[in-house]
């Protein structure tokens, strides 16, 4: 699969197409006499004005400047060759301000050629810049943070060249060493505070934990920043590159990476491990000069920042892992240790970090890793898959958690709250074990429930179901007691292959499904490919808004092949069984139709081959794009089941991204409107006769799940992990009560229900969390 990991989208080489590897390229000469410079017995802010000054004359520049990243988002002058002299140490632009500041704020080049006519221009009069048109600045990265920016400007208004950009570039990775070896900076930037602090976060992973604090700072050292013979430094790539897929692939040998999930998440891995952009690139870096880890290092923080733009959430965890696969790369070219392995790790950890990798938490001794604590991290990611695969507690989005955090320091995680107490006090941390005892206790309750059966107090059955997307999560039906499968994510299995898997390989899957599901229903969607969930074998165009882009049904009706090997593969994995198929995103009936066609034909032709169809056959509408409500009486006669899907819903309804981190929390799904939208619905299919369901995350929630009870839902699929918790709703919720009490809410002109909900689940004793159930 290939990443462009430079934002460059994996063009030219910009060291040149034909180049040689062992040419000696201009950027390599700077390079040089930079390093010359880097070993002078001489003070640091000496150095670095000569540094810039060498920078000057080679880059043939009137003006070479350096700005550092202070606290506040500051960005000050910090040595100049060409600007009045002066303004060093005086002149501070904000990040974002002016050109410099939008290279520090984007992390990207900018080239101009007159700069004063740019409206970004900010003006600084002390400086003297007026007399310069042409400006090329580039960001100064360490860590994958933006420290600083290197700016050449001219007189003459010109667009600097590619070889200068690339030079600047690679002036830019040395001088990243140079601020962070000012002691000033570094302090700054570490500054942690003793004081008990309360730290807030998205929950990734359920679960709580009281253990000390394990800082997790890759920041691998680079020492070596300059090779003399590139031919040499891509033989210790190459052979480095070797021994990480080795790793990787002892790694899926070891006996705890039993069950799929893990597995397929690893497949992944070791799939990215192989990723040829990535290795070009790095080959191609270490083209300008520099040693194979400063190459590897050059790549991953352009590979983080890239990251810290990217609103497709897919993109940005594969991402993730090229900056995991990068770290233990560094490892074995500079012969560290990883953090993971080292001997006096604590009896009982929570790892702080900025980001993991998938194969980093497997680095860690599982008996001792309490909890994980991530500056970034996100839903969807592998590591996340992972920790909740094994039940590790999770939280992520934890601003600055490593600034505030130091080794050995208390960490008490509430991860059911999003929060993390750093040097809780010991109230605090009293609260919590006993928060945790008793969480233990319920959790054992809450099993408990799992037998019984799945009716309201009130007596009304809801059938509980189960998200999946893997083989192996049919394993959870058996054991959380489950109806069945209510949505099989089909394109999960295609996501995870490095090909397009043909009708046989799909049958087999589907039969293999239905096996496992021991004759419960599995509701089968139909490929939802597009927007975050890419095929890595498969090139779209880039599409400007891909979540109401070519995706889901709408690309599967443009490539009927692809659909009718589907539908041909479970029609015959079905071998007349009974069979239910879901067509995602549907907009209009116009589509189901087309679908419909597809299938009809697919059922002939099974039939005219003499094999058996499915008996019975349902099919079924996801109902995502609000359009399509506007259709019901056609919908209805045609489908046997709907099923909302309310994270598309969602996103469509209120016009608001679901992938976008600033906006968690700006829409609730326990709004009048989007209450009122599903109540209304919830009334046509009655009336209609035509099952209901929804499988977005939504009923998931405990205080969701029993709103859509009240609603009328009888039909809900969810996530195994919070099977227990919505089970535990099931059984201590009145429907009818509920229902009259939502009859109140609907014409409310408020932005949320939630408050007067939980308000009334808790006065009605509904188990909405595990320390609301009574233990036995
Ligand atoms: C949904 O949109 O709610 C849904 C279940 O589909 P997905 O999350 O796979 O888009
Ligand atoms: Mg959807």
């Amino acid at each position: 699969m290939a990443i462009p990991v430079d934002g460059r989208g994996g063009g030219a080489s910009p060291a040149g197409p034909e180049r040689r590897p062992s040419e000696f390229t201009p950027a390599r000469r700077l390079l040089r006499r930079l390093v010359e410079i880097m070993a002078l017995p001489i003070m640091w802010q000496e150095r670095l004005d000569r540094l810039v000054g060498l920078v000057a004359s080679d880059l043939v520049a009137e003006v070479c400047s350096v700005y550092a990243r202070r606290p506040g988002d500051i960005l000050e002058l910090f040595s100049s060759q060409g600007l009045n002299l002066t303004a060093v140490h005086l002149t501070r632009l904000r990040v974002g301000e002016g050109l410099v500041g939008q290279v520090a704020l984007d992390g990207e080049v900018v080239n101009v050629s007159d700069a004063k006519q740019d409206p970004r221009f900010a003006y600084r009069p002390e400086t003297g810049e007026e007399a310069y048109s042409s400006l090329l600045g580039a960001p100064i990265v360490r860590d994958g943070q933006i420290i600083g920016v290197v700016v050449v400007q001219n007189q003459a208004k010109r667009v600097y060249a590619e070889d200068e950009v690339e030079a600047l570039q690679i002036v830019a990775t040395l001088l990243a060493e140079v601020l962070a070896s000012n002691p000033d900076l570094s302090r700054e930037r570490i500054s942690a505070p003793a004081s008990p602090i309360r730290l807030e976060g998205v929950r990734l992973s359920d679960g709580a934990a009281i253990a000390e604090a394990l800082p997790h700072r890759t920041g691998i050292k680079v020492t070596r920043v300059v090779a003399d013979d590139p031919e040499v430094e891509v033989r210790r790539l190459d052979k480095a590159i070797a021994s990480l897929r080795a790793s990787v692939d002892a790694m899926l040998a070891l006996p705890e990476i039993d069950t799929g999930e893990q597995r397929e998440v690893l497949e992944a891995y070791r799939m990215f491990a192989r990723d040829a952009g990535w290795l070009r690139r790095m080959r191609e870096v270490i083209q300008t000069g520099l040693s194979a880890e400063a190459a590897v290092k050059q790549v991953q923080d352009q590979t983080r920042l890239r990251m810290a733009h990217l609103t497709d959430d897919y993109l940005r965890e594969r991402l993730l892992d090229l900056v995991d696969l990068a770290d233990r790369l560094l490892l074995i070219l500079t012969g560290g240790m990883s953090p993971a392995q080292a001997e006096d790790l604590p009896e009982s950890f929570i790892v702080i970090a900025r980001s993991l990798g998938p194969a980093e938490l497997l680095d860690f001794d599982r008996k001792r890793l309490a909890g994980i604590v991530l500056e970034e991290g996100s839903p969807t990611a592998h590591v996340t898959i992972l920790a909740r695969a094994l039940g590790i507690p999770m939280l992520g989005r934890v601003e600055s958690a490593l600034v505030h955090v130091e080794r050995g320091d208390l960490i008490a995680l509430d991860g059911q709250n999003g929060l993390v107490y750093v040097r809780p006090s010991e109230d605090v941390e009293q609260a919590m074990r006993l928060s945790l005892d008793a969480r233990a206790a319920r959790k054992r309750a809450f099993a408990g429930l799992r037998h019984e059966p799945s009716v309201t107090r009130d007596g009304v059955s809801i059938r509980l179901m189960l998200n999946a997307a893997f083989l192996i999560d049919i394993d959870h039906l058996e054991a959380v007691n489950a109806d069945g499968i209510g949505l099989y994510r089909t394109e999960l299995g295609f996501m995870v292959r490095d090909r397009y898997p043909d009708v046989h390989e799909q049958e087999k899957t589907y039969a293999a499904v239905m096996d496992a599901a021991n004759g419960k229903p599995v509701t089968f969607r139909t490929l939802d490919v597009g927007s975050d969930k890419l095929l890595p074998y498969w090139k779209v165009p880039r599409e400007e808004n891909p979540a109401m882009g070519w995706r889901a049904i709408r690309l599967s009706l443009d490539r009927p092949a692809m659909l009718r090997d589907q539908l041909r593969a479970l029609v015959r994995a079905a071998a007349g069984r009974p069979l239910r198929i879901m067509f995602p995103m549907i907009a209009e009936v116009a589509e189901l139709d087309a679908a419909l066609a597809v299938l009809d034909r697919e059922l002939d032709r099974t039939r005219k081959a003499g094999l058996p169809v499915p008996e019975p056959l349902q099919v079924g509408a996801m109902l995502e794009v609000p359009a399509l409500y506007w259709q019901l009486p056609a919908l209805l006669k045609r489908v046997d089941f709907i099923s909302v899907g309310s994270n598309d819903l969602g996103q469509f309804l209120f016009a608001c991204d679901r992938g976008n981190p600033e906006l968690i929390g700006r829409y609730d799904a326990l709004s009048p409107a989007f209450l009122t939208f599903l109540r209304d619905l919830v009334l046509r299919c009655r009336t209609a006769g035509v099952e209901l369901s929804l499988c977005g995350e939504m009923a998931s929630r405990p205080l969701e799940a029993m709103t859509l009870i009240g609603l009328g839902f009888r039909n809900l699929s969810l996530m195994p992990g919070d099977f227990d918790a919505v089970k535990a709703v099931v059984r201590s919720v009145t429907c009818g009560g509920l229902a009259s009490y939502l009859d109140r809410l609907y014409e409310l002109p408020v932005h949320s229900l939630r408050a007067s909900l939980r308000e009334y689940g808790m006065d009605h004793g509904v188990y909405l969390n595990a320390s609301s159930i009574p233990l036995p």
